[in-house]
Parts: structure tokens; C-alpha cells; sequence
């Protein structure tokens, strides 16, 4: 058996039982035990982690542990630069995509309102979800550690709020969103990327009321629906401007 110590910071606390947060904590393991396994074995998931020092050394998540090894385990950085140490994840994503875990129906049309590509569906399983973000480079959203500490999993996030609109806030504070919105111009029954029509091109199909009130609509080629602004961009405006007051008041 080995004998290491460990201790999380910051948010990663959150995962850890209470007599075990914020200090540090004696373990012991198996010979061969490596960082991702000893970290999950306390309930985070490694996609929560950015960094894990080793004896002040950072190291990957397939190392394996040594006896008296003391270990620091980071949380994604927000606010300091850690450019010059190595970090346990692979390349960040480049392009902000999502997928939904099943319980997560509210958050996945909050997230194409934005204009995010988000796939969801509420009949995924778990293996279903962790298959497709590894093909199509999704970062998964969920409120179920399990599904992330799948050794396929590479980008995920434990949502941790139950309401709808506060897991919007989390996520586009977790994952600094905020100057890459594009609201209204997803689908959010499919997700299909909106165009701009003429009025001229759907006069046929829209009630009168509707065409005297707006000028402007947006289709989907996938699913025939059109947008317009009525009231659900109303209300979609409104949590926007709550986003950006709540953002600003962290920054
Ligand atoms: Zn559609």
C-alpha cells in the first residue's frame, strides 16, 4: 500500500464530504493507483480539474502514484495565469458546443436561444452522450457525476443548481460565454442554425396579424418553423440582461 496526501481547492470542494474539505488528506492506496482514479475515488470528476501538482511538479492524470507523493488539486482557472505549468487537460475546445444529459431539457433551449450548438435529447443514454461528445468534441453538461467520470469523457461540467435559469448562469460563467452570444439564431427544437427570410418569401403561410405587427422572421430549413419576435424574445431579452448584470457584478 502507499500512503499520499492530498488536498482540493477551491470549487472542487464542493464534491468532497464535509469533514474533508479544505485541508489535507491522508490516503492510502494501491500500487498503481493513478491521479485520475485517487481524485474520482473522492467523488470529483476529473473534468473538473485543471491542474494537479505533484510534489510541486504538475502531472498528467494517467500518473501513477508514489509512496508520500502530496498532491494539489486545482479546479479550471479562472482569473490567474497557469500558462507556464502544464495542465492535466487536453487543448481546449475551440468552438463552444454542448451536449445534455437528459435531465437537462430546459437548459439545452435556454442554450440555443443563445445560439449555442447544443445536442440533447431526453431518450440519450448515458453511453450514448459520452460516445457522441468524443466524435463531435462536445462538452457535456450534467447533473450526474457518473456520466463524467467516464474514461472517455475529456470536457465536462457538473451543473449544480436544479433551476433552469441559475444553470444558465453557471454555464455561461463557467465557461466565460459571454462575448460569444448569438442569440435567436438557433432553432431550439432542433438546433439547426436560423436563416433570415423575406417576408415576401413565407406571406402565404403567416397570419395576418402577425405579418402586420413584425417585419422581421427567421426560419428553420429542419424542423419549417419561423421565428419572429414576439414574446418569447421578450422574455429571452430579459434573462439576457440578468446574464450580463449578474456576470458583471463577479468580474
Ligand atoms: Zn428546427
Amino acid at each position: 500500500m502507499l500512503n499520499v496526501r492530498i488536498r482540493f481547492y477551491e470549487e472542487l470542494n464542493f464534491f468532497l464530504e464535509k469533514s474533508k474539505r479544505k485541508r489535507e488528506i491522508q490516503v492510502s492506496c494501491k500500487k498503481g493507483t493513478t491521479i485520475k482514479a485517487i481524485i474520482e475515488a473522492f467523488g470529483v470528476p476529473h473534468t473538473e480539474v485543471d491542474l494537479v501538482l505533484v510534489n510541486g511538479e504538475s502531472m498528467s492524470f494517467s500518473y501513477q502514484l508514489k509512496d508520500r507523493d502530496r498532491l494539489s488539486v486545482y479546479p479550471v482557472f479562472e482569473s490567474f495565469d497557469i500558462t507556464t505549468v502544464s495542465l492535466v487537460r487536453p487543448i481546449p475546445l475551440r468552438i463552444t458546443r454542448f451536449i445534455l444529459d437528459v435531465h437537462l431539457g430546459k437548459l439545452a433551449k435556454f442554450l440555443r436561444l443563445l445560439g449555442f450548438d447544443t445536442r440533447y435529447s431526453n431518450s440519450f443514454s448515458d453511453r450514448e452522450i459520452s460516445r457522441e461528445a468524443y466524435r463531435e468534441k462536445r462538452i457535456i453538461l450534467t447533473r450526474d457525476k457518473g456520466l463524467l467520470k467516464r474514461k472517455i469523457v475529456t470536457h465536462g461540467y457538473y451543473i449544480k443548481s436544479r433551476n433552469s435559469r441559475e444553470q444558465l448562469f453557471e454555464v455561461v460563467k463557467r465557461f466565460d460565454l459571454l462575448r460569444s452570444l448569438k442569440p435567436f439564431t438557433r432553432c431550439i427544437r432542433c438546433n439547426e442554425q436560423l436563416i433570415i427570410i423575406e417576408e415576401k418569401e413565407i406571406i402565404d403561410s403567416l397570419p395576418d396579424e402577425i405579418r402586420k405587427r413584425y417585419d422581421s422572421f427567421h426560419f428553420c430549413s429542419v424542423c419549417n418553423k419561423v421565428y419572429w419576435k414576439g414574446s418569447h424574445w421578450e422574455n429571452m431579452k430579459r434573462i439576457l440582461d440578468e446574464i450580463y448584470i449578474d456576470v458583471k457584478k463577479d468580474e
